[in-house]
């Protein structure tokens, strides 16, 4: 499949998932705006090297001023976005009555309010182009709940209510939206996860790593952020065209349960 001519827009792909989907979609010919904290430099490399045009925004997410100014920016320099990836997302874990509330604020903040900004503002020029992908990259926990995780599943929950609602929107159009929910993924996010259970428990890395596995993921192993690129590739293809407000898992059957 080609994505050549085609601009995407990957949140939070300086890092994890985003950037496998970032590599992915400039393999598949898209040129591709990168955004997110940390080693900028390594994510461009990686980018350019599977493929086309590679640039940056470093917008926070959690300011809407800064998402209108990343939105123009790839309208000025790359003539608009064709595909808009909502990746960028946090974690924090604590029970509900000890959960900080800055921190819930910054969870919904930017796992779902930051994907409806750049969601209303990309979807009039794709509507002009009568073209369109979003994927949305929400979790295992879009559907269904883990404790300790009162932010984040309301974030994930909404965000699938978001995709299903702007699939419907688009639903006669050339536009789709979907959403992938993954199962454990080991990147930064997790890692911190992994070492606070080895904290607590006194574990091993390899142990506290096995741990998280085997409570809630019966394949015994993580999915592979390459393998989250190859699905959002699929999702923006001509033969992918129906399928709309769908939330896709790859979780190593943890749903399934
Ligand atoms: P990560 O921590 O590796 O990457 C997060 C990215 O978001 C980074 O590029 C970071 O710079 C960026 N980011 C953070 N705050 C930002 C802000 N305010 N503005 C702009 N960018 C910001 O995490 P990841 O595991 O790759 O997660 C990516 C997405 O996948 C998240 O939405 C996460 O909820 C989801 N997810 C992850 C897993 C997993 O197991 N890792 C499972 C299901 C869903």
């Amino acid at each position: 499949m080609s994505l050549h001519g085609k601009t995407a827009l990957v949140t939070g792909s300086t890092s994890g998932i985003g950037l496998a989907i970032a590599e992915a979609l400039a393999e598949a010919g898209a040129s591709v705006i990168l955004n997110g904290f940390g080693n900028v430099d390594e994510a461009r490399e990686r980018v350019a090297r599977a493929g086309g045009r590679v640039g940056y925004h470093g917008a926070d997410l959690g300011r809407v001023d800064e998402i209108d100014a990343m939105m123009r920016y790839a309208s000025d320099e790359f003539g608009g976005v064709d595909v808009l990836v909502n990746n960028a997302g946090i974690q924090h874990v604590a029970p509900v009555e000890a959960f900080p509330v800055e921190r819930w604020d910054a969870v919904l903040c930017l796992n779902l309010s930051a994907a409806f900004h750049t969601t209303r503002l990309a979807l009039p020029p794709m509507r002009a182009k009568n073209w369109g992908r979003i994927v949305n990259v929400a979790s295992v926990h879009g559907l269904v709940a883990s404790a300790n995780k009162s932010a984040y599943v309301a974030a994930k929950h909404g965000l699938v209510g978001l995709t299903k609602v702007t699939a419907l929107e688009t639903a006669s159009t050339g536009i789709t939206c979907n959403a992938m929910c993954p199962g454990w993924v080991l990147t930064p996010l997790v890692q911190k996860q992994v070492d606070d259970r080895a904290a607590r428990d006194g574990l091993s890395d390899s142990e506290a790593r096995a741990a998280l596995l085997h409570e809630k993921q019966p394949s015994g192993d993580f999915v592979v952020p390459a393998h989250i690129g190859a699905m959002a590739t699929f999702l923006c293809s001509e033969a992918a065209s129906q399928i709309r407000g769908a939330a896709w898992t790859v979780d190593g059957g943890w749903t399934a349960q």
